[in-house]
Formats: C-alpha cells, structure tokens, sequence
C-alpha cells in the first residue's frame, strides 16, 4: 500500500501517557487470548462490562496532531482517508457525516464507553465517536495470527471506521435496542450482522479509496483478507478452546467475514453490504 499517497488529518495522541495498566503480572497473554475474540469492535455492553471492573481515571487527553513516526503517521493517514471516503457518500446521498476521531494510546486509557484496555484489541466507542487503537496490537495480529502486512492493518482500521458509520446511521442504536428484547443466541446473531457490515464497509473504503489514490499494491487484498479470516469467530474460538460454537459467534466466521470484506470492495456500493436483508 502506498500510504504517503494518503492525507494526513490528525490523531489524538495519548501514547505513553500513564493510562494506568489493570492487568498486572503475567496475566497479560491469557487475557489478550480470552478478550482477542471481542477484537474489532467490543460490543458496547460487553465494553461497559468489562470496564466496570476496572477503574480508570475519569478524564484523559492525548496531544492533537500528526504524529511523527511513522506507525502513527500510517493510522493517520487510513483513519482520515477512511473518514474522506464516508464523508463523501453521505454528501452524495444528501445526509451529513461528522467524522470519527482516532486515539492511539498504549496499555489503558478513558473512554466515553469505559475503561479501555489494550488486552481487548481495536474498538470503536459509540459514545464518544472514537476509535481506540493500541498498535502494539497489529504486531500480535501479525506474529501471532498471521495476518502481517500494510493492508491488514488498514483492514482493521477500516472495519473500526465502519463501526462509527454504523453509529452515525443509527444502527448501532437499533440493534442494541433489539438486543434486549432477545435471547442472548439471537443477540449475537444480530452482532455478528452488524460485525460483517462492518467487514463490508472496510471494503468500501478500500475501493473507493483506491479508486481516488491508486495506492493498492499487489498483495494487499489478499492482507486485508487474511486479517479478516484471523479474526473469524471460528478461529478464534479454536485457538483459544479448541472447540467452535457457533450460537456464542459476535462477528461471524472467518468465511463470512471475507466473503462480507470482497463484497464491499468489489461493488463499491453501500447499499451491497446489507448483511440485515
Ligand atoms: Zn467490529
């Protein structure tokens, strides 16, 4: 991916700021295999649940800015092209988008969802419109889930930035509405639609975003996929148990989650991702 083709719109930086680590000791590779499976978008519940046990400081503010490495300057540049992309078809479709922020931060920090720890990958948090990356995270999703390179990191991104587009739409909202008239098998059921178009607006993104840029190389479909198929439930499920269940799944199979990811970029068009229909 030829990222510096990109723009660079602004973080917030709370890397190195004492967010307060929770997990103390060794703890840290069990939780970071118990919580990988709410990876790409806690749901807010579970969030709040999680957090609720922790107790972080109230308020935090990072430094707003362009980032000077270059890991920084990269979630920079995908999270404000992804925003480009999105703010552009709300235009064309006559409703207004405001865009997410993106936090890059390290271990722990505040969010308008709760306490946010590292242990529980990239998430997007509905309440304060921001999407919380720690990127210490992409090195485990390369080293230990074989999903390296540029564009599976962007994949990621681009899957969180579909979270807030969700948001924005007041879908979030519905769902979470329905959720508590249901079991908890058909809650997750509607999780996992939510999760997959996602998956499908991160497609969008990339191809509307390649179509703008030309910055797609060779190879970097095939990251995005890889990356999408690590993060399958099923997966997931079995590197952690050894065993799959499909009425625990928040976010859909590794198939469904690719299958969703090339639908979005091979159409370009949002109205292709309705994963509800
Ligand atoms: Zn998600």
């Amino acid at each position: 991916m030829k990222w510096d083709l990109g723009r660079r719109g602004g973080v917030e930086d709370r890397r190195g700021l004492s967010g307060g680590a929770i997990a103390g000791g060794g703890g840290i590779g069990v939780i970071v295999i118990a919580l990988i499976g709410y990876f790409l978008g806690v749901d807010p519940q579970q969030l709040t649940q999680i957090v609720n046990q922790a107790q972080g400081p109230t308020q935090q503010a990072g430094v707003e800015g362009t980032p000077a490495d270059e890991e920084g300057a990269f979630a920079d540049v995908v999270h404000t092209s992804a925003n480009d992309v999105w703010g552009r078809i709300f235009q064309d479709s006559g409703r207004s988008y405001r865009p997410s922020t993106v936090v890059l931060y390290t271990e722990g920090t505040s969010t308008g969802c709760g306490y946010g720890q590292a242990a529980m990958g990239p998430f997007y948090c509905p309440a304060d419109e921001r999407v919380y990356l720690d990127l210490n995270f992409f090195q485990t999703l390369d080293t230990q889930m074989g999903a390296g390179g540029d564009f599976a990191k962007a994949y990621v991104i681009g899957h969180e930035v579909g979270h807030h587009v969700q948001n924005v739409l007041g879908l979030s909202a519905r769902v979470q509405n329905a959720q508590g008239r249901l079991s908890e098998a058909e809650g997750n059921k509607l999780s996992v639609r939510l999760e997959l178009q996602a998956d499908c607006y991160a497609g969008i993104w990339a191809r509307q975003s390649n179509d703008q840029l030309n910055w797609l190389e060779s190879g970097d479909l095939d990251e995005a996929l890889r990356a999408a198929s690590a993060v399958g439930d099923d997966t997931l499920q079995k590197r952690s148990t050894g065993h799959v269940v499909p009425d625990s799944f928040t976010h859909g199979s590794s198939a469904e989650r690719m299958q969703w990811f090339k639908t979005g970029y091979n159409s370009g068009n949002p109205d292709s991702c309705d994963t509800f229909g």
